[in-house]
């Protein structure tokens, strides 16, 4: 996580706990991977603690599956349009913007 966590918030401490289980787990133990990243954002929810954007950038939207490189994603180039297109395993599709949209 990039941003600084205070020392006595528990909840943004166990969300950053959780994401990184996740991510390590995310391709020997995929199943576990998921739960981790429900229980995350159950915790985000009731909470009311913002995500940080990196962990936002790394979910999948749709199937809660962690997009990570290694893990069975395709990542893809659209040059003409100035994006990276990410493929999820369920077939939901990311954009991220490299260009500035005019
Ligand atoms: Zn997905």
């Amino acid at each position: 996580m990039a941003r600084k966590i205070p020392r006595d918030d528990v909840a943004l401490q166990r969300i950053d706990i959780l994401y990184r289980l996740a991510r390590d787990s995310a391709v020997r133990e995929p199943d576990l991977s998921a739960s981790y990243i429900r229980l995350m954002k159950r915790i985000s929810t009731k909470y009311r603690r913002r995500l940080d954007g990196e962990i936002k950038r790394n979910i999948c939207a749709s199937c809660g599956r962690i997009l990570l490189p290694n893990t069975a994603t395709a990542v893809r180039i659209s040059g003409s349009n100035g994006y990276i297109i990410v493929r999820c395993g369920c077939g939901k599709e990311r954009h991220i913007f490299y260009k500035r949209r005019s």
